[in-house]
This record gives structure tokens, C-alpha cells and sequence, in this order.
């Protein structure tokens, strides 16, 4: 016993009793000088804060990237240069769902890396799928709200979801991968990243050059269907995290190849489709992928709250060697993702341990809430602004950029004119096989089961131009699974109707996708 540490208050002094309240008499009510029973009242009230607007639910560890590759002919970051090893933390997630929900739903997975580099923090915030549904931010907010509860029944509303992806062709990319097998992975383990935007990398000789990123799971692309998924979420809500950190705790290290596509910068101009389009891929036979190297994660987080919950990636951070493009997509997430972490950990969230960097840190950023840093780099406290003759830090011209060269008129510009058919046909006849793509008929069509018909002909229209297979396959799905779910698929209203909701039978994922492919 008196080995043990002794219970301290917050501002460190021994503190007596910890299981007795203060009262006036045995049966009296408590004393408002019981300072520590108030204080401990009052930290359980504040031990949550905002959840992530999207991305809420998250499953994460630590490890390292290591470069085996060499690409040092077309960037300068010492991370990626050969044999460089880089300390990491990776965050995984699903979009839609809240910090509650069940691990195993159909869903976009987030794919969150911050690599501590010697240059400063480079974060790289993709997804497992190599596009998006949306290619201006202007439809983002909207698209979430689709995502999310409906304002009125405070369920998810498939008919939302529909909605808007019937009338915005571009998701159609998304959407076919959110409902083929790579939509519900069976763990993190099992999934690959993308970097999804298109970023730049920039080499000694000021060149720049445009990339993708890929990170190749090693662990096989296994995945549940809709009705083995529900099994899972029957005896576990929390199947991912046991999965990745049992996996991690028992030695067994998840491994991601890392891979590159690059783009001479000149080519840009000169591609059938905009290489800036976060809907659109870069085939593979155009710009092959290179092996850089690989990452690994080999240590769980001591305290999922400061290490997993408190991380904050964004695509703001880069490091010399790497830098954006005009992916329109990517320009307001390198806002957004910022903001977001400003409002959801506080002004200085660089500074809690998981997200500092492992590098020195010198700014004039003064004062605000939580500041635990002085930042006066030069030990002189009268350097406490900038330009200052007091040997204050200097900005490092070094890490200049080559020039981003934008050619154009500020305008809005039709985004609708690309063509958002193509390289879904590619996939859907193409790459995927007979089974997979029934697998993805029956996930669609059960995903659209009492969505109103006006919208889901709509949507049709839209598959009959990738493939008229695709649309008589997911046709023939909704058409049955709408039956056996006791609807008449030709007769649903979409004026005057109460906004349609799951019908409350929904074991996982989105509202109507428990009745597919079973
Ligand atoms: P390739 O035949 O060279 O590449 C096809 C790629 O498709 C594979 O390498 C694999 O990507 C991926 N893939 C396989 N099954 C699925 C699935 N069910 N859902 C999503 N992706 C899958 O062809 P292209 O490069 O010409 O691309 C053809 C189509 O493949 C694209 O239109 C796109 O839809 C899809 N795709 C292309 C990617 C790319 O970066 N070029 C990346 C992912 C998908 P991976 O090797 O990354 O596992």
C-alpha cells in the first residue's frame, strides 16, 4: 500500500478523502468548501468535447513510415528520401456515423496519417477510395446533410442520400465503390488509403511535378456483406477497434505498401480529363504507380483520448518537397480541416503532445486560450514580434516553393461539363467480375428501397449511361428487395410524403442498406 502514488488535487496537493463528502452532520447536505467533490463534479461534466462534425468515430495506433524507394528526383522532402524513417500516428475512421456507431457500416473510411518529419508535421487526410463524391466544396456542406439526421425525424434519411447523388452524376464514381465490396471493410487493416486529391511535389532544382498518393494494404482486401456485417455488429458495435488494436497488441504489425503517381507538371493541360477533379482517378496504364516504401503500425495509443480523440490532421500541413494543387476540393479543405480542429481542441491545438511536431517550433503567435507556449525562440523576450532587432527567428527562404502556375480567368466555371461516366465504366466493366458486380446490384438496390421512385428513376438514368448492366442489375435488386420490404417500388410518392426513413429494422450503416444482398 504505501508503495502507491498518493491522490493529489489538480494543483497538486495530498488530498485526505476521496470517499467521504464534506456535510454538516451524518445526514446533512454537502459543504460548498468540499472544493475537491465540486471540482470533480465539474470535470465530469466537461470530459467530452465536440465530436467531428464528420469522421466522428475513430480507431488508431502509432508506427513508422520507411522509404525504400527512391524518388528524390522529383521531391526534396527528407522524409521520403532514401532510407529515411518517420515516427506516425494513423487515425481510421467512418464518415457519417457518431462517435457511438457501429464499426462495421457501409461507409466511406477515413484514412488519416500525420507524419512527424524533421521539417515539421506532414499530414496526409485521404479516404480508402481513390475519389469523392463531390468536386466543388461549394456541395460539400450540403452533401453531409444528406449524410446525417433529417432535421424533423432525426433518422437518416435515404431518400436524402439519393436525392442529392441523383442529381449530382459526379458521385457516381463514389457511390459505385461506396457499394462494391470495398464499401465495408472488414477492418482498417483491410482497406487501402489514398491521398485522393491530387498534391505536388517539388524537387531541389525547383521543378514541380503533380502526385497521388496510395498506401496498399498487406493484409488483403477482405470485406463483410451487408448480412455478415450485421452478424458482426449483433455481437460487437466496436469490431474495429478490437480487430486493429488486438492485432497491434499481439505483435502482429499491419503493414501499407506506399506508392506514387506523378504527373509532369506540362501534362496537366493536356489530359482527356482535369487531373484536379478529386471524382476522377489517373489510370493506372498512364501514370503507373512507384514504390516508395512502406508503413507500419506497431504500438496501440496509451490513452485513446490524447493520442486517437485529440489528433488533428490536416491537409494544411506540408513540408518542403510537398505542396497542393488547384484541386478545388483540397484548397477549401486545407481551410476547413484547420478550422475545424481550432473550434473542436482550441486556438493551440498544434501543441498537445500527439499533434506537436518533433521538430523545433518558432512563431509569433501570441496569447489565446490554453497557450502553453512562449514562443520566444531566441530566449530574448523582447523578440515578441516581427521584424525585431532582438535575434528573434527568421523566416527560412529555403523552403520557398517553385511558383504555382495558374493560368485564367477568376470565374465560376460549369463543373458539370466532365465527363462523369467514363471511368466508372471502367470499373464497372472492366475491373470488377460477374460476382462483384452483383454483389454491388443487390447493395444498391437494397440501399434505395423506399427511397420515392421519381428519384430513384433518376438515378437509374444515370446508370443506364455508365452501363446499361448496371442499371437493369441494380433495377431487378430494388425492385425485389423493395417487395419483400413490403413496398411497391413503382408507387412511391415524392411530393406531400413524410420524409422517408429507414423503417427502423436497421441493424447498420446506412438506413436501407440492411436489406441488401442476404
Ligand atoms: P487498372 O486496371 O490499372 O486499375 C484498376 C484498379 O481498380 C485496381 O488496381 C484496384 O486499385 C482497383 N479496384 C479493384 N477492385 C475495386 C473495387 N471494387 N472498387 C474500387 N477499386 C477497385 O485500371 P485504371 O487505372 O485504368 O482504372 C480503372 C478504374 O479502376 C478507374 O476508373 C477507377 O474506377 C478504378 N480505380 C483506379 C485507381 C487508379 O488510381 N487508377 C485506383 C482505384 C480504383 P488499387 O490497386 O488501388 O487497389
Amino acid at each position: 500500500m504505501t508503495d502507491r502514488p498518493k491522490l493529489t488535487t489538480s494543483a497538486g496537493a495530498p488530498w485526505p478523502n476521496n470517499q467521504d463528502s464534506l456535510s454538516a452532520g451524518k445526514r446533512g447536505p454537502v459543504l460548498m468548501q468540499d472544493y475537491q467533490l465540486i471540482e470533480k463534479l465539474a470535470h465530469q461534466n466537461r470530459e467530452r468535447i465536440p465530436e467531428r462534425t464528420v469522421h466522428a468515430k475513430g480507431w488508431g495506433a502509432h508506427g513508422k513510415l520507411v522509404i525504400t524507394g527512391d524518388i528524390s528526383k522529383y521531391t526534396k522532402a527528407k522524409a521520403l528520401q532514401p532510407g529515411a524513417e518517420t515516427p506516425m500516428i494513423a487515425r481510421f475512421s467512418t464518415v457519417a456515423g457518431e462517435q457511438g456507431a457501429a464499426d462495421h457500416e457501409r461507409d466511406v473510411r477515413g484514412f488519416a496519417l500525420k507524419f512527424y518529419t524533421e521539417d515539421g508535421n506532414w499530414d496526409m487526410v485521404g479516404n480508402n477510395t481513390p475519389v469523392f463524391f463531390v468536386r466543388d466544396p461549394y456541395k460539400f456542406p450540403d452533401f453531409i446533410h444528406t449524410q446525417k439526421r433529417h432535421p424533423k425525424t432525426n433518422m437518416r434519411s435515404p431518400t436524402a442520400m439519393w436525392d442529392f447523388w441523383s442529381l449530382s452524376p459526379e458521385a457516381l464514381h463514389q457511390v459505385t465503390i461506396l457499394m462494391s465490396d470495398r464499401g465495408l471493410p472488414q477492418s482498417p487493416m483491410h482497406m487501402n488509403g489514398y491521398g485522393s486529391h491530387t498534391y505536388s511535389f517539388w524537387n531541389d532544382a525547383g521543378e514541380r511535378y503533380w502526385v497521388k498518393f496510395h498506401f496498399k494494404t498487406q493484409q488483403g482486401h477482405t470485406f463483410y456483406t451487408n448480412a455478415e456485417a450485421e452478424q458482426v455488429i449483433g455481437k460487437t458495435r466496436e469490431g474495429y477497434q478490437e480487430r486493429l488494436f488486438n492485432t497491434i497488441e499481439g505483435g502482429d504489425y499491419p503493414r501499407w505498401k506506399f506508392q506514387v503517381q506523378i504527373m509532369p507538371e506540362a501534362d496537366a493541360e493536356k489530359t482527356a480529363y482535369n487531373p484536379f477533379d478529386l471524382t476522377k482517378v489517373w489510370p493506372h496504364s498512364e501514370y503507373p504507380p512507384i514504390d516508395v516504401g512502406y508503413f507500419e503500425l506497431n504500438r496501440n495509443a496509451d490513452n485513446y483520448f490524447t493520442e486517437i480523440e485529440n489528433a488533428a490532421f490536416s491537409p494544411s500541413n506540408i513540408v518542403p518537397g510537398i505542396s497542393w494543387s488547384p484541386d478545388k476540393m483540397l484548397q477549401a479543405r486545407i481551410f476547413s480541416y484547420a478550422d475545424a480542429h481550432r473550434h473542436r481542441l482550441g486556438t493551440h491545438y498544434e501543441t498537445i503532445p500527439v499533434n506537436r511536431p518533433r521538430c523545433p517550433v518558432h512563431h509569433y503567435h501570441r496569447d489565446g486560450e490554453m497557450n502553453m507556449y512562449g514562443g520566444l525562440a531566441s530566449g530574448n523576450e523582447n523578440a515578441y514580434y516581427e521584424p525585431n532587432s532582438y535575434n528573434g527567428a527568421l523566416e527560412d527562404r529555403s523552403a520557398t516553393e517553385p511558383p504555382l502556375r495558374i493560368d485564367g480567368d477568376a470565374a465560376r466555371y460549369d463543373h458539370t461539363e466532365y465527363d462523369d461516366y467514363l471511368q466508372v465504366r471502367e470499373l464497372y466493366a472492366k475491373v470488377m467480375n460477374d460476382d462483384e458486380r452483383a454483389r454491388l446490384h443487390g447493395n444498391m438496390g437494397g440501399a434505395m428501397v423506399g427511397v420515392p421512385t421519381e428519384i430513384v428513376e433518376r438515378w437509374f438514368g444515370h446508370l443506364k449511361q455508365v452501363d446499361p448492366r448496371y442499371e437493369a442489375g441494380v433495377r431487378a435488386e430494388w425492385e425485389k428487395q423493395s417487395r419483400d420490404a413490403g413496398y411497391d417500388p413503382n408507387a412511391l410518392p415524392i411530393t406531400g410524403a413524410t420524409p422517408q426513413t429507414t423503417k427502423g429494422d436497421s441493424a447498420h450503416g446506412l438506413p436501407g442498406m440492411s436489406h441488401a444482398a442476404e
